[in-house]
């Protein structure tokens, strides 16, 4: 019997298991890929306070180390469903199950892709899904933002003021983004909106070097030259096995506020996965300290 299990060795969830293990409570950390979460793909890292810069690699294996130090325990596992028991909780997994007396929640939240044959080998290298924490190597450059919601058009301004040139790349023929971003849109004078128009191939040599585009209006095909493209096309939280235990909202991310508590007693959310404004390296750390303060209120109780 574990004192908290955590389901998720990203960020969030390695933060987590430090913060309880220097509690001195029993941690075991379920991953059911590399740890890291969605750190490994980021080629560099330089928006966490007190490293000027490193390889997202380099920093996943220090949080692992340094959850590993501090006595947590770590188990390369798929979680298939929780069950509560009340005062104990069964995660059951692909490697049998577990009992803990609490769980930290910490599954995430993926990009939603494109679903181009080239995109996952060249994540990384010319192809993103986060501006906030990629934009910076663009610098002076031409790049794409793929989408037509909020998350597009507030990354198209970010990287305007960044790079050289953006082209808002978007299927339909109006913006699904709130109003008062199109006034901000309209003012920058190096975004170039392309309508009705669908990224379908991914050009490259050993990194991205441009995309083929389809206009659906035109019926027309052409290709663009770019440095780097930025697919901001939503996210999907890795919810699916939750769904009929927490409340969700409409988009499927567990509803818990600042206090990180679901709506079981003794279940926490944090990181990219639950319910909140920003969705950054920084905000999942700080939830995953919160948490297990929190797990360890609840332990006492
Ligand atoms: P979103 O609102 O779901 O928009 C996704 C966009 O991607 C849509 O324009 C959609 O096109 C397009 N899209 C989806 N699948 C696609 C595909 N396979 N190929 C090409 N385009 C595709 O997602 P989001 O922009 O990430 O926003 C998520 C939530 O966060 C929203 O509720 C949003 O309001 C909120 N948010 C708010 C702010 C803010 O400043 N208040 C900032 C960021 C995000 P269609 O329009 O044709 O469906």
């Amino acid at each position: 019997m574990y004192d908290i299990i955590v389901i998720g060795g990203g960020p969030a969830g390695l933060t987590a298991a430090l913060y309880a293990c220097r509690a001195n409570k029993s941690v075991l950390v379920l991953e059911k890929a590399a740890f890291g979460g969605q750190i490994p793909y980021s080629p560099k890292v330089e928006n966490i306070p007190g490293f000027l810069s490193l390889s997202g690699n380099e920093f996943a294996e220090k949080l692992v180390d340094q959850a590993l130090t501090q006595g947590a325990e770590v188990n390369p596992c798929e979680v298939l469903s929780i069950r509560d028991n009340g005062s104990a909780k069964t995660v059951i997994t692909d490697d049998g199950e577990y009992e803990g007396k609490t769980v930290i929640i910490a599954t995430g939240a993926n990009p939603r892709q494109l679903g181009l044959p080239k995109e996952k080998p060249l994540t990384g290298k010319g192809v993103n899904y986060c501006a906030a924490c990629d934009g910076m190597f663009y610098k002076g450059k031409t790049v794409a933002v793929i989408g037509g919601g909020n998350t597009a058009v507030a990354d198209a301004l970010l990287l305007s003021r960044l790079c050289k040139k953006v082209i808002l790349i978007h299927r339909r023929d109006s913006l699904r983004a709130t109003k008062v971003y199109h006034q901000a849109l309209a003012q920058a004078e190096n975004v170039e909106i392309l309508w009705n128009s669908q990224v379908t191939d991914l050009l490259s040599d050993s990194r991205l070097t441009g995309i083929t585009v389809y206009n659906n209006a035109t019926e027309k095909e052409q290709t663009i030259a770019l440095d780097g493209i930025f697919v901001s096309i939503g996210r999907v939280p890795a919810t699916a096995l939750f769904q009929g235990q927490l409340v969700l909202d409409d988009s499927g991310y567990i509803c818990a506020d600042e206090s990180t508590a679901t709506n079981i007693g003794g279940v926490f959310a944090i990181g990219d996965v639950r319910t909140k404004a920003v969705r950054q390296i920084v905000t999942a750390v700080a939830d995953g300290a919160v948490a297990a303060h929190m797990a360890e209120e609840y332990l006492a109780q």
